[in-house]
């Protein structure tokens, strides 16, 4: 037992070794989960998985660090390539953020990855969770990584109640630190197996508690899972006729022309039914930056 493991609780220390069992047999071996693998990468994976499942996520990160493998040659890229290989992961603005983060790397920390949280939160597109997850992940420090996933086996396991979702909340870091293992290696593997037992095992609404390496120690199993599936305060968001989709559309066009062309407004117009929404889309995309409307007769992804 190590210095920092005397005081644990038993329960803590043993979902511990439960769970780092479980991770070297029951987690998914994706691309990133390489030793190789740069902390430029994996911030690139961070940022394509926020909103978008990691087993969608591998085509597009394995595509994209073979066109870019670090932040200088992600800057010296135009924002057409970048939207480009986004392709349909959603929330494109993701893609010119990552791009604008990769010109700060070159440009301030010689095209390193800083390695403090101050540096890496100065950074466009990285905000606390993803400071922290690469601080873990590509860094090896031992820092408490929350995300929904985590959060909700925490709190499921610890308290005994159904994670309630919404913005992480003063509690929820008070219990990761909590629990967190005092060696960095360990909460390395901890975050890694917390967050993928959530992903796989601990679901939202449909916990497998029966193959669950943590059924033994788990205080919500223990209470009888009371108010299960609670935890979603907002409905799932429909997505055929929201502006998303119709983004979506646009956006798929112009992807399909040669590089440098542009769409005609006819063609536009022909995209989508409702021309007032397509009208909305196309200034909201103008906005974000991610096309140009060329002399109100085309529009084109921006050079
Ligand atoms: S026992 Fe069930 S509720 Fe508890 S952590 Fe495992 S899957 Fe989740």
């Amino acid at each position: 037992m190590t210095g920092s493991q005397k005081n644990v609780p038993r329960p803590i220390q043993r979902s511990h070794t439960l769970l780092a069992h479980w991770w070297e047999s029951g987690a998914r071996d994706l691309p990133w989960r390489n030793r190789s693998t740069t902390p430029w990468a994996i911030l690139v994976c961070e940022v394509m998985s926020q909103q978008t499942q990691m087993s969608r996520v591998v085509p597009y990160w394995k595509k994209w660090m073979e066109l870019w493998p670090d932040a200088a040659t992600l800057a010296d890229a135009t924002p057409a390539e970048v939207i480009t290989a986004w392709g349909r992961l959603g929330y494109p603005r993701r893609a010119l953020r990552l791009k604008a983060c990769a010109q700060q790397v070159r440009d301030r920390f010689n095209n390193q990855l800083p390695q403090t949280y101050e540096e890496l939160i100065s950074l466009p597109g990285i905000g606390d969770y993803t400071a922290n997850a690469v601080l873990s992940f590509a860094y090896g420090q031992r820092v408490a990584v929350i995300d929904t996933n985590i959060r909700r086996v925490l709190t499921r396991v610890f308290t005994g109640v159904e994670s309630h979702g919404g913005a992480t909340k003063p509690q929820d870091k008070v219990l990761a630190e909590e629990v967190l293992p005092g060696q960095a290696q360990e909460a390395v593997v901890w975050n890694q197996a917390t967050m993928e037992l959530g992903a796989l095992v601990c679901t939202a609404k449909n916990p497998d508690c029966s193959q669950c390496p943590l059924n033994g120690v788990c205080a919500f199993l223990k209470a009888g899972c009371p108010g299960l599936g609670e935890g979603r305060t907002r409905p799932r968001q429909h997505f055929r006729g929201t502006d998303r989709q119709v983004r979506g559309v646009i956006l798929a066009a112009l992807r399909e022309l040669p590089v440098g062309s542009s769409l005609p407004m006819n063609e536009v117009d022909n995209l989508w039914p409702d021309a007032s929404q397509l009208g909305s889309c196309l200034a909201s995309l103008d906005d974000d930056g991610l096309i140009e409307i060329v002399g109100g007769d085309s529009i084109r992804l921006p050079g």
